[in-house]
């Protein structure tokens, strides 16, 4: 690929035309939602650096990403589900937090060892969530034994993530990377950092204590299924090469609303990937001094990583005991008539020309 040029950044180039467009089918979504209701909540379970752990993960409702105000990355549909007006106050986020409690309470035995906090962008970011809600919610959950908050690396620096490590807790940053190639994050995702930037960040982690979870994205918009095959490949490679990097969580875009991905799903321009790409990730890389794990989302639908419609379930089930324990002999298990085609995909899909199948 060739390097970009100054101009492409030009107005209504390059990133500044992703984001023209990206504000226009952002404005289409007309759903408002409750400042003191986390977006989603749910129990399930985690391998980490200590071994497996039951996690409470939440996404808090904040009020969205910053980036995403600019126009934003070309998959990411978590704005529409932003609240209305910018910010949350710390009462109603803490109104969240005391809401996601009681729902683990509910339908949990015992308090999750770990807590994972999301939010509809940067939970570092101070205008999403204020310095003091950050040390409440750290001090609330100080009995706990892991942390992972998301971030962009912009945010991530050593005071932040001192509150939640004074505590004892065992931290990590979690920062949506997408690719290691700066040309496919900026073009293909429309994401602004480079990837200095993310080592940057993981240098901060490491500095007091903390560790990094790097999240990757299995095919953006514009690349072909072998193209992003070959990336995510490149990436985890990468990924592992930085230290403090001990995780990895490739993830399968799916088509979600009010996004380009869906503008070009709907107009015959984009498949999410195979399982089998996400399974093929999984096998070359697993030699790699890195924790793999992916969460294909909304597997064998349409709108998510899917195969044939008959293999799907089986496919995913590897997956997802390939995350539990690395072990890159589960997929031997598994195959389908549908491999063939997948094959074929892979071998002859160009980018001027795909997708090659539904
Ligand atoms: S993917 Fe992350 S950075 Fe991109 S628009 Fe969504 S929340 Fe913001
Ligand atoms: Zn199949």
């Amino acid at each position: 690929m060739s390097k970009p040029s100054p101009e492409v950044y030009e107005e209504g180039k390059g990133m500044d035309a992703h984001n023209q467009a990206m504000r226009e089918i952002r404005s289409r979504k007309d759903e408002t939602y409750d400042p003191t209701e986390p977006t989603r909540v749910w129990l399930d379970e985690d391998n980490t650096p200590d071994g497996v752990y039951d996690s409470l993960t939440i996404i808090l409702n904040t009020g969205g990403c910053r980036w995403a105000r600019a126009g934003g990355c070309t998959m990411c549909g978590y704005v529409a589900e932003s609240v209305d007006g910018g910010t949350v106050a710390h009462e109603d986020l803490m109104t969240q937090v005391e809401k996601c409690l009681d729902h683990e309470d509910e339908n949990a035995d015992e308090p999750a060892g770990q807590i994972k906090i999301y939010t509809s962008g940067s939970f570092l970011d101070e205008r999403e969530v204020p310095a003091e809600t950050r040390q409440a919610i750290a001090e609330t959950f100080a009995d706990r034994d892991r942390m992972v908050v998301e971030s962009l690396p912009d945010f991530v620096d050593r005071e932040k993530i001192t509150d939640f490590t004074e505590h004892g807790i065992e931290t990590d940053i979690a920062i949506g990377l997408e690719t290691a190639t700066d040309r496919v994050r900026h073009d293909c995702v429309n994401k602004y950092f480079d990837f200095s930037e993310f080592e940057r960040a993981a240098e901060a982690a490491r500095d007091c204590g903390a560790g990094i979870k790097a999240y990757l994205l299995m095919k953006p918009a514009f690349l072909s299924e072998s193209e992003a095959t070959e990336d995510m490949v490149r990436s985890v490679k990468r990924c592992a090469a930085v230290e403090g990097c001990h995780t990895v969580s490739m993830n399968p875009c799916n088509v979600q609303r009010h996004t380009m991905v869906e503008d070009l799903y709907f107009d015959d321009g984009y498949r999410p990937p195979w399982l089998w790409s996400v399974a093929e990730v999984l096998q070359r890389t697993a030699d790699e001094d890195v924790i793999v794990v992916s969460d294909p989302v909304g597997h064998g639908s349409d709108r998510g990583p899917h195969n044939c419609g008959e293999c799907d379930d089986r496919v995913q089930r590897a997956i997802k005991d390939f995350n539990l324990r690395q072990d890159p002999s589960v997929f031997e298990q598994v195959s389908c008539e549908c491999e063939l085609t997948w094959q074929t995909v892979r071998d002859r899909e160009q980018s001027y020309s795909m997708p090659l199948t539904r």
